[in-house]
């Protein structure tokens, strides 16, 4: 059984969605009216294709229990006593995060510290 949206998780759920187009911007009264606006401006194949393509990034990860790889997903939900399952529409992969360097905390790619063993920079011993 499903139950319709209120306008405040229409809301939420349009700044979630399209992070270009509403995330960062301050909450206001204005942004509330535009979000609700762009949602009721959707309509046709082409934009339920997006919207739900955006919808999926938004739900809890699932692991595959065969690959270990994790997947956004979507589908009828089957439960039996304490088992749940279910038969998925839609999988997007999780994307992959870029290896990290916590010592100076950002992508190894862009690093270049000494632990991450790419540096050009020798740290040499003080002269004496
Ligand atoms: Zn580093």
């Amino acid at each position: 059984m499903s139950k319709s949206l209120t306008d405040l998780e229409i809301y939420e759920t349009f700044v979630a969605a399209y992070p270009e187009k509403f995330g960062g911007k301050e909450e206001s009264d204005e942004l509330f009216e535009e979000v609700l606006e762009f949602a009721n401006s959707l309509e046709g194949f082409e934009d339920i294709s997006v919207l739900l393509g955006r919808i999926v990034m938004l739900t809890h990860p699932m692991k595959s229990g065969l690959t270990g790889r994790l997947w956004h997903c979507f589908g009828a939900v089957e439960i039996k006593g304490d088992q749940v399952s279910m038969t998925a529409c839609v999988t997007r992969e999780v994307p992959t995060p870029k290896p990290w360097c916590k010592t100076m905390d950002r992508p190894k790619d862009e690093c270049g510290c000494p632990d991450c063993g790419s540096s050009l920079v020798q740290m040499g011993e003080p002269q004496s």
